[in-house]
């Protein structure tokens, strides 16, 4: 689509970055970019104006970026989901598997509550398991997922599928194969 290629159009792609014979998708050049940074944002809340979202829960740290934006168009609430440590108050903690190893996420106890409508977004999905460690973070506090968005999908990696099997919808706007 028209909007696809001129996201596509304002994503930069570094070549070994963090490592050699990795392709990263920048979307530092998408967020500097006025319209490609409102269309975005647009683009991923559209089907969800008018349905009452609660909140946008952002996974850190790209995430919190959309994520604001979205809470403010949608008038919802933002809930941070943040790497362990980084959170003042109580936190339910979850490890998620990273291509190498694993690490642990945690979000504040009381940032959701039972039966909340929450929307998780993040920049980039590509294996899922960050989302992943998202989604059973906000289930655990008993939170319905309307869906789960995200700028860039590496649906080679089977990110998508993932989330899809545990029952969220996805929503991405460009996707490299
Ligand atoms: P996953 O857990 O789905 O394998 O990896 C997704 C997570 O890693 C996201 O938090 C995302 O921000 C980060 N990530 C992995 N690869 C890239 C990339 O090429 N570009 C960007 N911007 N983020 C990436």
């Amino acid at each position: 689509s028209d909007l696809e290629n001129a996201l596509r159009a304002s994503i930069r792609t570094i070549k070994d970055y963090p490592k050699p014979g990795i392709l990263f998708r920048d979307i530092t050049t998408l967020l500097g970019e006025p319209r490609a940074f409102r269309r975005s944002v647009d683009e991923l809340v559209h089907p969800y104006s008018g349905l009452r979202v609660s909140k946008i829960a952002g996974i850190e740290a790209r995430g919190f970026i959309l994520g604001g934006a979205m809470a403010h168009q949608l008038s919802a609430g933002f809930v941070p989901i943040r790497k362990k440590g980084k959170l003042p108050h109580h936190t339910v903690r979850v490890a998620y598997s990273l291509e190498y190893g694993v690490d642990e996420m945690e979000m504040h106890t009381d940032a959701v509550a039972e039966g909340e409508s929450v929307i998780l977004v993040d920049d980039l999905i590509a294996t899922g398991g960050t989302a992943e460690g998202a989604v059973k973070l906000l289930r655990q506090m008993g939170a319905n997922i309307v869906a789960a968005c995200f700028v860039i999908d590496l649906p080679d990696l089977g990110g998508r599928k993932k989330l899809e099997d545990l029952g969220v919808q996805v929503r991405t706007l460009v996707s490299y194969e």
